[in-house]
């Protein structure tokens, strides 16, 4: 029996310091810091824990590139440079593995400017990722163009006319092995309630109340909406007459056993992943469909992407595919995540619209959430990534 089974009877009668309405990776690491700040905390979440979107198979964590470097790109830059330890961390206490490898990544280089532009970004590298280390590990951390592939065919040598950039500060992780540890981390903490099969119907923030299906009512302190797209929807009936706060985005992935050493690096080529997990599988990902007809389904695109990796690394060829999946990434307008207080509903904040890189960010979105409840803020969220910012996209 899990801890959420042995709540539920006394569900309904729990008073709580903190709602969190979600558990996906965003509503996962929230709980996490919450429990650390000492707040008696329920997750409600309509499925099972990672049942959506953060189930998925890629778990990618790249950065940005490195022109044009602005807030946005070091916030990102410090929250893939943190995760590591926060990861070690919780697979200390709860003794799993998250299949986290800093692994790097290797994009080709098909056309002469691309290796110009690259080769540019080499030193905004050593100016941006070394400064972070000064005093620490300089250099340790780089990006280098080269001429020829990692290793033979990965990727193939065609698609490297013009070279190749590796970095090694990308990594990856299992996003299914990384729900698991947290998942397991709070089922051990006394504060944190997780309830699954448990959807939020009405959320009254100016009462502090929310109602559940079935009729359950949660009264509670604050309350973090992490609902992924649903929390689209779900903001938007509280302010009507503004426009939609966001939009999902329909993903396919696969995940092949190719028997490809685990060290090596992700490829990425314009929207193509293949990454190398433990055990010799590989993700191949993703398609990006801003119109479907259903969200779960898998169908040519994937099949046509499968091809795109098979002639980017002919190592694929023949791969068993293990899995094929599909699910909706959270897009909110203006594309930033959607983080913090909402100004007009003091006892809500937002946690959501990771988009396509919600892994390598949550923990640290989530961090900032729970500090500024509990008034330590020290991580400083960009201003983009503010509920003001979208709002205001939303009145315009
Ligand atoms: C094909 C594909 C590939 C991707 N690859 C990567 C990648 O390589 N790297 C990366 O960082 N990101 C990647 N992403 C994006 C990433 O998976 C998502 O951004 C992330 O999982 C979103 O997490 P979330 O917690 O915001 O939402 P979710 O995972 O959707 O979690 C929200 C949870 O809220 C629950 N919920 C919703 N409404 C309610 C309600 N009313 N009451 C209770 N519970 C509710 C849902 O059931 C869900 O479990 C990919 C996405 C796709 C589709």
């Amino acid at each position: 029996m899990t801890k959420a089974d042995t709540n539920s009877a006394v569900f309904g009668q729990l008073q709580q310091d903190l709602l969190i309405v979600g558990g996906g990776i965003m509503g996962l690491w929230a709980a996490y810091y919450a429990a650390q700040a000492g707040l008696k905390t329920l997750l409600v979440e309509r499925g099972t824990i990672g049942s959506s979107t953060s189930g998925g198979l890629l778990g990618a964590l790249m950065p940005h590139a490195l022109d044009r470097w602005n807030d946005k790109k070091q916030f990102q830059f410090d929250a893939l440079m943190s995760l590591e330890g926060e990861i070690r961390q919780v697979e200390a206490i709860s003794g799993l593995q998250a299949g986290y490898r800093r692994s790097g990544r290797l994009v080709p280089l098909a056309k002469p400017h691309l290796r110009a532009i690259a080769d540019e970004q080499m030193g905004s590298a050593s100016t941006h990722w070394t400064t972070y280390f000064s005093g620490h590990r300089p250099g340790h951390y780089s990006w280098q163009t080269r001429d020829t592939p990692f290793a033979p065919d990965w990727p193939v040598a065609s698609a490297c006319l013009h070279g190749c950039t590796f970095d090694t500060l990308s990594a990856r992780v299992s996003p299914r092995q990384l729900i698991a540890v947290l998942r397991a981390v709070l089922e051990q903490s006394p504060l944190v309630t997780l309830r699954e099969h448990a959807e939020l119907e009405t959320l009254n923030p100016a009462e502090g109340k929310a109602v559940l299906a079935g009729g359950d009512a949660v009264h509670f302190g604050h309350s973090i909406l992490a609902a992924g797209v649903r929390a689209f929807p779900l903001l938007d009936a509280m302010q009507p007459g503004l426009k939609p706060s966001g939009t999902a985005v329909k993903g396919q992935a696969a995940l092949l056993q190719a028997n490809i050493d685990p060290n090596w690096p992700i490829l990425f080529d314009r929207g193509l992943y293949i990454v190398p997990h433990e055990n010799g599988s590989v993700a191949i990902g993703s398609t990006s469909e801003v119109e479907f007809a259903d969200p779960g389904s898998t169908d040519g695109k994937l099949d046509d992407l499968l091809d795109e990796a098979c002639a980017l690394s002919p190592l694929l060829r023949g791969a068993p595919v293990i899995e094929r999946w599909a699910g909706l990434r959270p897009k909110a307008i203006g594309r930033d995540p959607m983080v913090g207080h909402h100004p007009e509903f003091p006892r809500l904040s937002l946690l959501t619209g990771g988009f396509k890189v919600s892994f390598g960010l949550a923990h640290r979105l989530a961090q900032s959430v729970v500090e500024s409840l509990t008034g330590t803020s020290a991580i400083s969220l960009p201003d983009a990534f503010r509920v003001e910012a979208h709002l205001d996209k939303m009145r315009g």
